[in-house]
Formats: structure tokens, C-alpha cells, sequence
């Protein structure tokens, strides 16, 4: 909005900025009534400490004034909110501080861009305008250098560019030749100078006596007070020259804020890059508590779904029911009830009324003294009947099983477990051992069952490499009416799918329960179940674990916040540099918040690929199953972007509260 038929761009009357300080008031500026007209090259002069720079601040909207009325562009100044106030800074004010207030990570291009930044000009745009501006400074051969390697005269040009970037009405610049040699001064002067004949509105507080008379008017300060205000000897210019030649930038519309992409390359790049080992040890707080959760997680599955593999091997969809060895009375009780115990008969029984019954075995297990050879293991002596090794998985090795011609004539042959069959020796085949005095032929032995009985106790489940299998014929022929003993111990019944299990269960505690008169003389073993309900008791393991890496995740993200919190003290300068540029409050949050979000969201990706890595490792070396629970992944990274935004937003509000003023103060 160019106003050219009235030439008042400022208009500010009765301004007042007192400083509080402790028990003294300083009157930096005290009743203030100035009017700046476009055209005008006003010097503004005093002794250090009259209140120039204050003024100069309230001008142009970084400091806000105790009293009085400020008019900019039509705009009063006390009735608009931040954003606004903001926007105006950015298109109407351009700043050059004495100390250049360059940022340092970036380059002179993205310096002098940095206000376009702030008005969604898209990166390329940005990066044009500011080479333009830079070549029209004479610094199109340092674009790409930095601050630090440039010479003050070179860096206030910079600043003087990027003042010029937004195309301001206005330029303020506080002793902008404060820092620099007589012959660079002069320079700069000469710039400020064509820039006033090109139609620019400047306001320049000096020192320099020779240059306080060199524009359209001077003002002297005191004590916060104008104590002369003249016109000097140049003449005020109409028009705004530069502005009319370059067309005004894409977003001459009031817009504000900054595109979401530019926001995240910020904090990446400015943010992240420039401080790689704070941001390196930030986000190994949350790589290990992301990876934590995750390999724990899948330890957790891993080990779970082998123990039930391992169960399967075993015998998969089976159901034991076993007896329950009653003694002395019980056993009298029982069986005066009408119970025999488990029996043949049940057997029978079972495999007619059950549903979805596949195999089915018995086994009885006797005490025999071996002899013959000295073993020094000790097998389990069983009697078995029926489809014994199918339903539990156990393949021959050696020789043969016993068939139905065996135990029909109770033939008296041994089939021997695979570490049994060791112990005895390469050839034990057709060599004789003697159970109980009575000698039996080996007929065969069983190949090996690599299985893991830890963590499988609770499943009833026994190594079958231990186990010495005779005929149960010969067994019962030999031993069946030893007291009221019943007459098999175990049955073993293989369901068709894992699914019948319960529905067996059910269907064999009703009819044994009418077989045995009611007598609770068996129990029922479902390997697979009791693994399942064992699983369940280590839910708890899986709770402690989740909130182990819990605390670990808040510990990093109160790493977050403590590096967040250092770095907004860091860089308070910047954030006074960037608000001079017309960054808004919530720019300065949300840069501030991209970086503690960018830092916990790649810690969490990283920690991602390390669980990945660890939990791969890590099972092949122990032979686990390879699972990965993305419930965990999403829990994780979802925990660790909750982290970064509730620690984030503290230190993100610390730096957009800080006054723009005392943040450029800051050394
Ligand atoms: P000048 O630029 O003319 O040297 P300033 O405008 O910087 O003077 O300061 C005017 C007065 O206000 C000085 O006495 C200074 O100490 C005081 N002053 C400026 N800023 C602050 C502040 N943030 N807190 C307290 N006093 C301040
Ligand atoms: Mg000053």
C-alpha cells in the first residue's frame, strides 16, 4: 500500500520506553514526538546512552513502547498482535546493526534471504532475490562464502542487502560505520547515499559528526529527550526508484509464515547440522530406548514362538492324561468307588468318543534294574502301546520300532533313546540287555530331538533321548498285577488340529469322569496350553521391559530439553536476528520444535535399523526366530515424536518469548 500522496511514513508522538532497574528508572526514551516523511535522510545524534538506539528499536516495531502513539503506514502500532506487527517488520523495515548481526552457519546468499524466509517465498526465489541484491552490493563472487571470512566493509553490505531484500519503505540502521575503517565508512556511506536517491526513507543514527550533516535532516538526542531537529542540506527524494524497477516480490499480498518443508530444512540444516555432536548424543538417548523396546519386544516374541515350535516338535495338537498314582488310602478309596485307574480300556474309550482324535498311544513307566552293560545314564523304562512315536513326534534311527506282531506275542525286544543308544555304544543293535533280569533283544533306536527343556519345565514335557521303549505287552505280561496299581500310566492322544485341544479336553474329563466313578485319579497335560498360560505370566517381563525403555525415552527426552534449553541460550542472538528479519513468535517456536521433533523422529528411525540389526544378530546367534513386533515400532517411534514435541515445546516457547531487543543485545 503506497501512500504517495501523503508522505508521512511514521508518525510517533508522546513515546516513552523506561527501563526499570531495580530501584532506578532509566528514561531511555522520554516523550518522543517525531514524524518521518518518505523521501527523508534523517541522522539521528547524541552522547552514548541518549536513548538513539531505543528509539530507533521502537521505530521499527522490535521494542514496544511504555506510552505514546506510534503510527506506521497507517497502521497504529500498539493495536496489532504479534503476527501483524511481524509482517510489517518484515516487508516495511529493513535493519543495519552496527555489528552486522550476520548468522554465521549460513552462507551470504542465505543471509541476505533470510527475511524472505519469513514472508513463504519459496527457497529458489529466496536464493534469486538474494543474488540480485548481492551483486547489486558487489558481493555477487562471495555468495557462497560465510561471515566469518568476510571483511567488516563486506559484511555490513551483506547486512544492507538483506535489509533491502523484502524491498522495504524503510531502512534503520544504527551506526551502521560503527565498526568499520574511515574508508570503508565512507563506502558505506556512498551505498546508503544511492539508495537514498533511488527513493529509499532511511533513518541513521552516527557518531560521526561529518556524516550527521550529509542527510535531508538531523535530529539530536539527550537523555532520551530530541533536543534540536533540523533540516540539513540534501535534498528529499520523491520517489522510490529501486522499488519501481524491480517488481515487488511474489508475496507483495499481506502473507506470513513459513512453508512447512522450509521449516523442517531449517532446523535440519541450521539447526541440527551446526551442532552435530550435541544433536548426535541427544539422539542416542532416544536411538536406545527406540531399539530397546524393540529388540526387547521381539526377544520376547522370539523366545515364545520357539518354546511353542519347540512344543509342536514334540507332539503337536496333544493331550496327555496321566494318572495320578494314588497311595494308601486314596488308592483303596478309589478303587473300592469302582475307579481301575487309567487303563486299556479308557484307551479305547477315548479314541470312540472323542472328537478329531488322530493317533493315540499309552505308556506305562516301570523301575527295572539294567544290567548287562553299566550305563552311566539313567533311562526311563516305559511299556508303550499304539501309534507312541507319531503322536510325539520321535523318528527311528537305527534298526526298527516294535509292530503289532511284536506286541501281540510280547516279544521281548528294547528300542532305545538316542542318548541311551549312545551310551551303549556304535553297534548295540541285536546286543542284549537284561531289565529286571529278563533279557531283551535291541530292535532299534530313535534319532535325536534337539529340544531345549529350559523354559519348557512347566509343559510336563521330558526328554525322550532318555527313554528305554519296550513292548507295553511284555511290560503289563511282566508287572500288571503289582498291587491295585493301574494299568498304564499315561495316555497320549493327537488331536487333527491345534484347535480341538480344548474342546478335547472338555469331551475327556466327561467321559473318564463316568469311567472312573467320579474319582479325580488323572490329570490332563495340554503341553501347548500350559506353555500359553506360562507365556501369559510373562507378560509381566514384557510390561517391565515397555516401562524400562519408557524411562529411558523420557530420559531422552529430557536430553532433549536440557540441549534445546542450552541451545536457545546459544543462540539467543539469532533468535534476535531472525525476529529483526520479521520472524513471528511462533516461527521462532516452530523452528525451535522442528529441531527437537527432527531429532527424535531420526533417533527413532535410527533406532529402528538397530533393533533391526541387533535383533538379526542376535538371533542367528542363538537360534531364535526372527519376529518383529511392529505394534513395538509404532509404539516406539510414536513415543519418541511424543517425546520430542512435549520436551521440544518448553525450550521452542522459552525462544519465542525472549524480547527481540535484549536478544540482540546479547553478546
Ligand atoms: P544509545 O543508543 O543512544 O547509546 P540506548 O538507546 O542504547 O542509547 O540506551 C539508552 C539508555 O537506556 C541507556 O542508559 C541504556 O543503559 C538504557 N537501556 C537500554 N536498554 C536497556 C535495557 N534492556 N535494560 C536497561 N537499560 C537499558
Ligand atoms: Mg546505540
Amino acid at each position: 500500500m503506497k501512500q504517495t500522496h501523503t508522505p508521512t511514513l511514521m508518525t510517533a508522538t508522546g513515546l516513552v520506553r523506561h527501563y526499570t532497574m531495580g530501584q532506578n528508572v532509566v528514561r531511555a526514551i522520554d516523550g518522543v514526538d517525531v514524524h518521518i516523511a518518505r523521501g527523508e535522510f534523517v541522522m539521528v545524534v547524541g552522547s552514548s546512552g541518549s536513548g538513539k538506539s531505543t528509539l530507533l528499536h521502537l521505530l521499527g516495531c522490535l521494542d514496544t513502547p511504555d506510552d505514546g502513539n506510534y503510527v506506521i503506514d497507517g497502521k497504529t502500532v500498539s493495536a496489532l498482535a504479534d503476527g501483524p506487527l511481524s509482517s510489517l517488520r518484515n516487508k516495511h523495515i529493513g535493519f543495519v546493526f552496527q555489528q552486522f548481526n550476520l548468522l554465521n552457519d549460513l552462507t551470504v546468499q542465505e543471509n541476505i534471504a533470510l527475511p524472505l524466509v519469513y514472508s513463504a517465498v519459496d527457497r529458489t526465489t529466496r536464493l534469486a532475490r538474494a543474488r540480485k541484491y548481492a551483486e547489486l552490493m558487489g558481493l555477487g563472487d562471495r555468495l557462497h562464502h560465510r561471515p566469518s571470512e568476510l571483511s567488516g566493509g563486506e559484511a555490513q553490505r551483506v547486512a544492507i542487502a538483506r535489509a533491502l531484500v523484502t524491498d522495504p519503505d524503510i531502512i534503520l540502521a544504527d551506526e551502521p560505520t560503527g565498526n568499520l575503517d574511515s574508508s570503508t565508512s565512507r563506502d558505506i556511506m556512498d551505498i546508503l547515499h544511492g539508495l537514498h536517491d533511488k527513493g529509499y526513507t532511511i533513518v541513521m543514527v552516527t557518531h560521526d559528526t561529518a556524516c550527521a550533516e550529509e542527510g535531508t535532516r538531523k535530529i539530536v538526542f539527550k537523555d532520551g529527550k530530541i533536543i534540536t531537529d533540523v533540516k540539513t542540506a540534501k535534498k528529499m527524494t520523491r520517489s522510490k526508484g529501486v522499488a519501481q524497477a524491480t517488481s515487488k516480490p511474489s508475496d507483495a499480498v499481506e502473507r506470513h509464515g513459513m512453508p512447512p518443508l522450509d521449516l523442517l530444512r531449517i532446523g535440519f540444516r541450521e539447526g541440527l547440522l551446526t551442532h552435530k555432536t550435541q544433536t548426535a548424543l541427544t539422539m542416542l538417548g532416544i536411538v536406545i530406548a527406540v531399539a530397546g523396546v524393540i529388540a526387547m519386544s521381539s526377544f520376547s516374541l522370539g523366545s515364545k514362538k520357539k518354546q511353542a515350535n519347540q512344543v509342536r516338535a514334540l507332539g503337536a495338537n496333544l493331550v496327555k492324561i496321566i494318572d495320578n498314582r494314588l497311595e494308601g488310602e486314596k488308592l483303596s478309596k478309589a478303587r473300592i468307588a469302582g475307579s481301575r485307574g487309567l487303563s486299556l480300556s479308557d484307551l479305547d474309550l477315548l479314541k470312540d468318543t472323542v472328537p478329531g482324535v488322530k493317533r493315540s498311544a499309552a505308556v506305562r513307566e516301570i523301575k527295572m534294574n539294567i544290567a548287562g552293560k553299566s550305563l552311566d545314564i539313567n533311562p526311563r523304562i516305559l511299556g508303550v502301546a499304539g501309534d507312541y512315536l507319531q503322536a510325539n513326534h520321535i523318528e527311528i534311527d537305527k534298526g526298527r520300532f516294535f509292530d503289532a506282531y511284536d506286541d501281540e506275542h510280547c516279544a521281548r525286544v528294547a528300542v532305545l533313546g538316542h542318548t541311551v543308544a549312545e551310551a551303549f555304544g556304535e553297534d548295540c543293535i541285536g546286543q542284549s540287555i537284561v531289565l529286571g533280569g529278563t533279557p531283551y533283544t535291541i530292535i532299534g533306536a530313535t534319532a535325536s530331538r534337539q529340544i531345549d527343556l529350559k523354559g519348557l519345565e512347566a509343559t510336563g514335557v521330558q526328554d525322550p533321548n532318555l527313554d528305554l521303549l519296550i513292548p507295553l505287552s511284555v511290560m503289563l505280561a511282566r508287572t500288571k498285577f503289582i498291587d491295585m496299581r493301574s494299568e498304564i500310566d499315561e495316555i497320549h492322544l493327537q488331536l487333527e488340529t491345534e484347535e480341538l485341544l480344548y474342546d478335547a479336553g472338555t469331551a475327556i474329563r466327561r467321559v473318564l469322569a463316568v469311567e472312573h466313578g467320579g474319582e479325580e485319579d488323572f490329570s490332563l497335560v495340554v503341553p501347548l496350553d500350559l506353555l500359553k498360560q506360562k507365556q501369559q505370566a510373562q507378560r509381566l517381563l514384557d510390561v517391565l521391559t515397555i516401562c524400562i525403555s519408557s524411562i529411558a525415552l523420557i530420559v531422552g527426552g529430557i536430553g532433549i530439553m536440557n540441549i534445546m534449553l542450552a541451545s536457545v541460550t546459544e543462540r539467543i542472538r539469532e533468535i534476535g536476528i531472525r525476529r529483526a528479519a520479521g520472524a513471528t513468535k511462533s516461527d521462532i517456536k516452530y523452528q525451535f520444535l522442528s529441531e527437537s521433533v527432527l531429532i527424535s523422529v531420526m533417533g527413532g528411525i535410527i533406532g529402528i535399523i538397530v533393533a533391526f540389526v541387533v535383533v538379526a544378530v542376535v538371533c542367528a546367534a542363538i537360534s531364535l526366530p526372527f519376529v518383529v513386533s511392529p505394534f513395538a515400532i509404532l509404539l516406539s517411534v510414536l513415543a519418541a515424536t511424543i517425546t520430542g514435541l512435549g520436551f521440544g515445546l518448553y525450550p521452542a516457547m522459552q525462544a519465542a518469548e525472549k524480547n527481540p531487543v535484549e536478544a540482540l543485545r546479547h553478546e
